[in-house]
């Protein structure tokens, strides 16, 4: 399947929520939910009836799906990976979700949205423990340590990051904003996750 290259705010509307592909825009005004909260398309309006339960455990896997970026059956292999693990197959679905690189690049605010942070992981400006990996869905392990690539840390953009992110850490990350390091202190849990995803309802969909 191909990656999507329409208007990602039209995810947003057809989720019903934000999924905060669009950087700081997410956060002004002219952000379309809420604006337009009805789903995108000729009949929006109309699809606003009461959804069936497939329905809505198709619409959360979406949702799960369109915030980190991930397509079909990579999401899908989450899923495989997350059913063989010991514990609850939902929250270690969304762990391995919160652990891709590009993720954590996100979250330290090296990228203001995921798309964004995919792109600097594609391009090479982004290091683990010293080395280039260009892979946004290397999942990352406690200890690691993602910096900026020397030259890329000169741009303007990564300077004006120097005096912070500006973004509330989770506790499983810290940064040192002044030499744009983060250190993954430990595997995030579940409830430091602040998606609103009900991933019962993935593993549901699954379990069909
Ligand atoms: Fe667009 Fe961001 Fe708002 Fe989503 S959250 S509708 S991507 S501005």
């Amino acid at each position: 399947m191909a990656r999507y290259t329409g208007s990602v705010c039209r995810l947003c509307r057809r989720e019903g929520c934000k999924l905060f592909l669009k950087g700081e825009k997410c956060y002004g005004p002219n952000c379309t939910v809420g604006k337009r909260p009805t789903p995108p398309g000729e009949h929006g309006q109309a699809r606003q009836r009461k959804m069936s339960e497939y329905g809505l455990q198709l619409r959360e896997k979406q949702k799960a799906k369109r915030a980190y970026g991930v397509l079909e059956n990579q999401f899908h292999h989450y899923f495989e990976e997350a059913d063989r693990q010991k514990g609850i197959t939902g929250e270690n679905l969304l762990v391995l979700l919160e652990r891709r690189l590009d993720n954590v690049v996100y979250r330290v605010g090296f990228g203001s949205s995921r798309p964004m942070a995919r792109q600097l992981v594609m391009h090479g400006h982004i290091l683990v423990n010293g080395k280039k990996v260009d892979i946004p869905s290397y999942l990352v392990k406690a200890g690691d340590v993602i910096t900026v690539k020397e030259k890329t840390a000169e741009n303007e953009y990564f300077k004006g990051l120097r005096e912070g992110t500006g973004k509330v850490m989770p506790s499983w990350l810290t940064i040192d904003a002044a030499n744009l390091k983060a250190t993954v202190e430990a595997m995030p849990k579940r409830e430091e996750i602040d998606l609103t995803i009900q991933e019962n309802l993935i593993v549901e969909l699954y379990s069909r």
